[in-house]
């Protein structure tokens, strides 16, 4: 049962590849220079273990219960892939200690509180001796108005230098860069020129923090125009999530 997924996931997942190259390509870039994270969000464990088969270390979930539990019958079932788990999802701060157990990178760190709470849920950890190391992290920025941001997730570009500031003082989280997600109903090309140039001016001042996850299926192209060097992929590699999925 699971090889038809599988032929399925590979021809996918080649699918996608593709794309990337073709989009690279056209933007006069190396496609080594753009990474592919799996979104198994609302997918079983299963595909996320199938995806390893077929070479996958990137996979990303957007709730925490969800995939604290998955990343947990992945370990089991493939107890030998090294997998990266990435939080891309709206965090509360109440589950950063949860998130912390689970998750190699957060990519939707928007605001100083959950940052705060972030650092102190690995400062613990730390101290109870269940890790060694900082937590990777994205500043996720928000390229909505102001009132959509509030609803949607997304640090407001004015408020980053404090936010990428208070994240590179930490010695709890490492800031790696930025992440966005485009606008709904609008042109993505444009909203990504503007995070374009929203981290041209941020690297000025973190220039190791040379992450920039954009573009999802359906606007990897535009995505990596702009500078993306980590898509995140769902539909395109997964398929269509039922309908009372977010
Ligand atoms: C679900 C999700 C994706 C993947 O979206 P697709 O359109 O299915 O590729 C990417 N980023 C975030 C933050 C998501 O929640």
């Amino acid at each position: 049962m699971s090889t038809d997924r599988q032929a399925e996931l590979a021809e996918s997942l080649e699918r996608v590849r593709t794309q990337i190259r073709d989009a690279c390509a056209a933007a006069g870039r190396r496609p080594e220079e753009v990474r592919l994270l799996a979104v198994t969000k609302t997918f079983p464990a299963v595909d996320a273990a199938l995806l390893t088969d077929l070479g996958m270390t990137d996979l990303a979930e957007n709730r925490d219960q969800e995939a604290s539990a998955k990343a947990g019958e992945v370990a089991s079932m493939r107890p030998d892939a090294r997998v990266r788990w990435h939080m891309v999802g709206r965090l509360q701060r109440n589950k950063a200690r949860s998130v912390v157990r689970w998750a190699d990178e957060v990519q939707s760190v928007d605001s100083l509180r959950l940052a705060d709470a972030l650092a102190k849920a690995v400062r613990a950890a730390r101290e109870r001796g269940e890790r060694d190391h900082p937590l990777d992290v994205l500043a996720q920025v928000s390229l909505d108005d102001e009132e959509t941001a509030r609803a949607r997730g997304g640090c407001p570009l004015p408020e980053l230098p404090a936010l990428a500031e208070n994240l590179t003082q930490s010695g709890d989280l490492r800031l790696r860069g930025l992440m966005a997600v485009a606008p709904l109903g609008t042109d993505p090309a444009e909203a990504f020129s503007r995070l374009a140039a929203a981290r041209e001016k941020f690297l000025e001042d973190h220039p190791s923090a040379v992450e920039l996850s954009a573009g999802m299926s359906g606007d990897l192209e535009q995505a990596i125009a702009c500078g993306s060097t980590c898509v995140r992929v769902g539909t395109a590699l997964l398929g269509r999530r039922g309908l009372a999925s977010p």
